[in-house]
Formats: structure tokens, sequence, C-alpha cells
């Protein structure tokens, strides 16, 4: 008797779209990935990949060369304050703090690549308006786009923090400005050290980051109102931090004005409460958006797409229930990711967006900060391996 093939409709295809499409694929699922913009692509900035988001790279069928394509080898470098003065030195035989410095638009690319080599048929312009679950013991999921049904046994909610498809199924819970907003631009410049460096000052941090081909990355994290533009972003951008140290100041005025872009944060405080709803299963953003002050969005969606594949499409290909391959997606993520999501906002509790009457404090407690405790905090999150 011949296998049926399975099917699954993907919402989105951003990073955790394209990656849990490519993991489907590779478990003999045929895949179609519904994407509302009239082209697939990345905005123009760079991504700190840490080790879990390459291990999550490997898994899914990139090899050595092909990372090395995607990404720079780079690694935490340490922070400093807004003067220049170090107030968490790293030391270079720190071990764990390795990550990738990564073009987005590079990654997102070689994504594409592969999930249409392995037979995945990606549409474009097809906005999902409307989505019934179906049942994990009954009835297909249908997904509607562009005025076209898509029935399905699987459905990959990756449509973002403003996920239609959550809103339409999980109403809670909704989005949150973060009350910071993030200044980022990609320019040609070799960065001498080549590390990823941090600077913290009150209510912002600067961060700076090789990505590979003679280019660098920096962000700008900054308290600003929700919804704030300027009709010259690069200098706003030069006026914020014209009073930081001189490495911050020289590469934002060595940027070329029409590469510095801006986005609000926005973030879904504690995340969805299951990460599935009948035959639809939520990753990325769309499931646990998070402040990105762990740098860990991009790499836990990654994480989320080799488990789609390894998790759902192999248990279910394998003839296990839909209902219990999706139970145990949700238990292998949702701890995790919360977790993580819970370490962010930490993280930017302590570090971009603490006041000034507490940067000195926090400053001389991070000075005391041992390079082990350091080693130990980065393996908890970064040395995840994807389920075999
Ligand atoms: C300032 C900033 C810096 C960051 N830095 C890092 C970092 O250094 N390291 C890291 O790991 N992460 C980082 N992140 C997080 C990371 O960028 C995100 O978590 C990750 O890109 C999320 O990917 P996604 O595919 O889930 O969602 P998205 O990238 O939002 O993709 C969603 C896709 O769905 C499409 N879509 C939306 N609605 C619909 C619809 N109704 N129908 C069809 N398609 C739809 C969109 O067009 C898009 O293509 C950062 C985030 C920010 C904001």
């Amino acid at each position: 008797m011949t296998e049926r093939v399975r099917t699954a409709v993907v919402a989105g295809a951003g990073i955790g779209g394209l990656a849990s499409a490519l993991g489907l694929a590779r478990e003999g699922w045929q895949v179609t990935v519904l994407e509302r913009a009239s082209e697939v692509g990345e905005v123009g900035a760079g991504v700190a990949l840490a080790r879990n988001g390459i291990a999550s790279l490997q898994a899914l069928g990139f090899a050595d060369a092909a990372i090395q394509e995607v990404g720079v080898p780079t690694r935490a470098g340490g922070t400093f304050d807004q003067h220049g003065y170090p107030i968490l030195a790293i030391a270079p035989d720190v071990e764990g703090v390795t990550m990738r410095g990564v073009h987005r638009p590079r990654l997102h690319e070689a994504l594409l690549d592969r999930a249409r080599a392995a037979g995945v048929e990606v549409m474009t312009g097809a906005e999902v308006t409307g989505i019934v679950p179906g049942a994990p013991d009954g009835a297909d999921a249908v997904v509607t786009a562009a005025g076209i049904e898509h029935r399905a046994d699987l459905v990959v909610a990756a449509d973002g923090v403003h996920s239609a498809v959550r809103t339409a199924l999980a109403p809670r819970p909704v989005p949150v400005y973060s009350g910071y907003s993030s200044w980022r631009a990609v320019l040609r410049h070799e960065l001498e050290p080549s590390v990823l460096t941090q600077y913290w000052g009150p209510r912002a941090e600067f961060g700076t980051m090789p990505v590979g081909h003679g280019l660098t990355y920096w962000y700008g994290y900054v308290r600003l109102p929700q919804g704030t533009r300027y009709l010259d972003e690069h200098l706003a951008a030069r006026e914020r931090f014209d009073d930081w140290a001189q490495p911050v100041r020289g590469l934002i005025d060595a940027t070329p004005a029409d590469a510095v872009i801006r986005h609000d944060v926005v973030h879904l405080p504690g995340g969805m409460r299951r990460y599935h709803v009948g035959r639809v299963v939520f990753v990325g953003d769309a499931a646990h958006a998070m402040l990105p002050t762990m740098g860990q969005g991009a790499a836990s969606a990654l994480e989320d797409g080799i488990c789609v594949g390894r998790l759902l499409g192999a248990q279910v290909r394998a003839g296990a229930d839909v209902g219990e391959a999706l139970a145990q997606y949700d238990a292998a993520r949702r701890p995790r990711c919360r977790s993580i999501a819970r370490a962010a906002t930490a993280s930017a509790l302590g570090g971009a967006h603490l006041g000034p009457a507490l940067q000195g404090v926090r400053n001389a407690l991070m000075r005391l900060t041992p390079s082990a405790a350091i080693s130990r905090g980065a393996d908890a999150v970064m040395g995840w391996q994807p389920p075999t």
C-alpha cells in the first residue's frame, strides 16, 4: 500500500516559517508557504546567531560550508558603559560565547533556497485572512489566503508577532509595545576587534558586530514613544548617541543615511498559553515574540522549525497521533521559550532599560561577574541540541 502524503500549509515566510517548511519537507511532507508580501525577503539588518541557532541550521541540513556562507564566526566581546569603560570584560578564552554574525537577507535567502530545493512551494501576495483549525483526530484545517482555500493535515502559524492566525484562534496574549525602538544598519566596514560589543547607557543600548563579507552591523536600542517617526532617522540616531563613546559615534557617522532603519520592538509577554489549537501549531514570534536583549528570537524560531519537523512531521508520518505529536511539541518548546523570554526581560531590566540612577550600582556589580558565570549562563540557553 502506498503511504499517504501528509500536507502542511505554513502562514508566513520569515525565518520561523521557512525553517518549519524545510523541517517538514525533509520529513517527506508536501508543504505550501503563504506569504503576505509580494516578495519574500528580510530587512537589511544583522542577527547574532548563537550556538543553538547554528545547531538548528545543521539539523536542517546546512553543511559547514553553507553555514560559513551564512555568517562569520564571532563571539561576545564584552560590555562597556556609554563612555567606553568596560563593565563586563569577557576574556578571549571564555568558552560558550561564540556565535555567528549573520546578515539577515543572507540567512533568509539560504533558508528559502533550501526549502524550495526540498520541494516547498512558496506563494507570495497570499495574505492569510481566514483559518478553520480542524481537529487533531478529525477534520483537516483550512486556511484562506487571497480568496483561495487551502486544506491541510497541519497548519504552521509563522506570521509574526501580530499573527492573524493567533488573533483568530487565541485572542490572548496580545502584542505589547516594549517602550523601546531599535535603529539598525549594515555598512561596509571592517570591525576591529571583530566581535560583538555592547554599550549600555541609561535606557539605551548600542551594539556592533561583524556580519561577514566586509560588512558591519550596528543597532541602537532606545526608549521612545510608540510610533515616533523622524524625517531623518540617521540624524536622529546621531543626535541620540552624540555623547557616547567614539566607536559608537564613529560608526553611526560612517553609515550611509539610507542604510538606517528603525522598528518599534513589540513582544508577547508570557507567550501563548499553548502552542497549538486544533491542527494549527505556532512557531517563532507568532508564539513567543520576546525582547531582543538575549539575541534569541531568530535562534528560537530556527529551533521551532527543526522541532516541527522532527517532533511533529517525523512522528506523524511514522503513525503517531496528531494530537499527541502536537502535545509533545508544546511540552518541548513552551517551557524553553518562556524561560528564554523571561531571561530576555531580566536582561533588559538590568541592562538597556535601566534608568540613570542605578547605572553605577549595576556597573559595579557587573565588574565582579566571574568568567565562569558568563560561560554557565551562556550554556544554559545556547547549549541546546535538536531532538534526534
Ligand atoms: C531590533 C531587533 C533585533 C533582533 N536581534 C536578534 C538577534 O540578534 N538574534 C536573534 O536570534 N533574534 C533577534 N531578533 C528577533 C528575530 O528577529 C525574530 O524573533 C525573528 O525574526 C522572528 O521570525 P518569525 O519568522 O517568527 O517572524 P517574522 O520575521 O515576523 O516573519 C513573519 C512573516 O509572516 C508574514 N506575514 C505576516 N502576516 C501574514 C499573514 N496574515 N499572511 C501571510 N503572511 C504573513 C510576514 O510578512 C513575514 O514574512 C531581533 C528582533 C528585533 C526587533
